[in-house]
């Protein structure tokens, strides 16, 4: 069993039976999962009801959002696909790139994971692939280009975040299984970055 938790200077193996209930209760939204796991443990080990199903919930949400932390760390040490950099850590993001042609407007969006220096260069070229082949088609050329513009613009801010984005999460969220199987083998690592 891990080191108990101290209260206000008192261990928690040491606590009454009410303060302890009284803390889990009160106080159970400021812990983290580790602590809310013990205080049951103690609990269960004391014979006392745990009650309603909060402390369960709370402790099920925790280490889901620790376990994701942990494997988007894990991913991110790979190098970066594209530049093979290590400098900065990978992070995802989604480019948008308008091509139009007469009566074919074709507006394409896709998720990238790379470094930042290199998802930032995939947007200026994107824009720049939009800004010059996009306008060209009716009706929508206008509409899916400044479309593909703004969604670029406003993704260029989520590569330069130092924490792993949303778009980075749910990348990996999808992908724990594989992540774990494959946490010592950096090349399987890197394949699961390169190709999804
Ligand atoms: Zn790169």
């Amino acid at each position: 069993m891990k080191s108990p938790i101290v209260v206000d200077g008192i261990s928690y193996l040491h606590l009454s039976d009410e303060k302890l209930l009284d803390l889990s209760k009160n106080d159970a939204e400021d812990f983290n999962g580790e602590t809310i796991t013990i205080s049951k443990q103690i609990k269960e080990g004391r014979g006392i009801p745990s009650g309603n199903d909060t402390d369960i919930t709370l402790i099920a949400k925790d280490s889901e959002e620790s376990n994701l932390d942990t494997y988007c760390e894990i991913l991110r040490t790979c190098p970066c696909p594209i530049c093979n950099s290590e400098t900065d850590k990978i992070n995802a993001t989604i480019t948008a790139t308008t091509i139009s042609f007469l009566l074919f407007t074709n507006y394409q969006k896709s998720l990238k994971i790379a470094c930042p220096n290199c998802l930032n260069k995939m947007h200026n070229e994107a824009m720049f692939k939009t800004s010059i082949l996009g306008w060209w088609g009716v009706p929508w050329g206008i509409v899916r280009t400044l479309e593909a513009l703004i969604l670029n613009y406003k993704m260029k801010f989520l590569t330069t975040l130092p924490e792993p984005n949303e778009l980075f999460k749910n990348f990996v969220a999808s992908r724990i299984d594989r992540i774990e199987a494959n946490r010592n083998n950096g090349d399987a690592l890197k394949a699961i970055v390169q190709f999804g």
